[in-house]
């Protein structure tokens, strides 16, 4: 198993009455993408914030490569990269090339490290054309991938994003879906990214934690997601209309719907197939189909908020 480069152990914060994040413990290991996914007011910004000392939490800990958030910021920090929600770390008077001057010189990058470093950067994010335009005039989407470059300036190994495709168009988004996958598959990086974004998140990340209420309600793969809730879910074509002692029976197995001759049920265990099938049979009902209904993401993280924890 790949080694841990995060590390959250019992992180509990409170504003107030209000407990954000309530005791969560989770590990992001190195070379992954992994997304964090929840409600609005779930925190997830409250989390990231944590990872990367920005506030400081009740009690628990935070480790980034067996550092403490605590006690080794600034070491932590050089090899850290974060945009947090809406882009706003960057300047709006400035060029990209300018911002990235900026960043780098902070930083302590020299002269030619910045020129190469914001060459690739511009290239990779296709901001070259606009490398000297005040980022002011940007859509939303082109003064984000502004923020990544920036965020990217140093070679972090880790990136945190927060809602980083919120409110962006289909080829933006994919602009920057293309380029995450690019340095985390030939550069090695690791990325913790919070978003509301289903399809992007499944198909960019390969475990997903859903936090809700503060709480981890899920922290599993995207295939074994998609495993455990669609494999429970069947559409059953019948050659006529049961009979309503039919849908009496089989509702004790799950929850069962009827429209028109197709019979939909979200079966509570995938054991009650077998008494299922039989309760058909016994009606005297034909089965002419029978399908299993692949639930996508969004389906299951529904789901799932809607279970609470497991
Ligand atoms: P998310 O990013 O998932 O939308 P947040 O982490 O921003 O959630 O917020 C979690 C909870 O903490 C919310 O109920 C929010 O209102 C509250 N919260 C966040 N920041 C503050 C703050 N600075 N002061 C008071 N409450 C806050
Ligand atoms: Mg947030």
């Amino acid at each position: 198993m790949a080694e841990n480069c995060i590390r959250v152990q019992n992180l509990l914060k409170s504003y107030k009455d209000l407990t954000a994040v309530n005791n969560i413990s989770f590990d992001v290991r190195k070379g992954e993408i992994l997304g964090i996914l929840g409600p609005n007011g779930s925190g997830k910004t409250t989390t990231l914030k944590s990872i990367l000392g920005l506030i400081e939490f009740d009690s628990g800990s935070v480790e980034v490569n067996n550092l403490s958030i605590k006690k080794q910021r600034n070491d932590i920090l050089k090899s850290v990269g974060a945009v947090l929600e809406g882009a706003r770390n960057i300047y709006w008077h400035l060029t990209p090339m300018e911002n990235l001057a900026y960043f780098a010189g902070i930083r302590g990058l020299s002269k030619r490290d910045i020129a190469e470093r914001a060459e690739y950067l511009l290239d990779s994010l296709k901001l070259s054309d606009v490398a000297n335009k005040e980022v002011r005039q940007f859509s939303a989407g082109m003064k984000q991938k502004c923020a990544l470059a920036c965020s990217f300036i140093h070679d972090p190994s880790i990136l945190l994003l927060d809602e980083p495709t919120l409110g962006l168009d289909v080829e933006i988004t994919r602009t920057i879906m293309t380029w995450l996958r690019h340095v985390v598959e030939k550069e090695g990086k690791t990325i913790v990214i919070t978003s509301h974004n289903m399809d992007f998140v499944e198909s960019i990340c390969e475990r997903i934690l859903i936090i809700r209420k503060g709480e981890i309600v899920s922290h599993e793969t995207v295939k074994s997601l998609k495993e455990k809730f669609s494999k429970k879910h069947f559409l059953i074509d019948l050659a006529e209309e049961p009979q309503s002692t039919l849908m009496d029976r089989i509702s004790t197995l799950g929850e069962a719907s009827l429209s028109d001759k197709t019979l939909r049920i979200e079966l509570k265990t995938v054991e009650s197939l077998i008494p299922l099938m039989k309760a058909i049979e016994e009606s005297g009902v034909r089965m002419l189909n029978f399908r299993t209904v692949e639930n996508d993401l969004e389906d299951i993280f529904l789901e799932v908020i809607k279970e609470g924890k497991q």
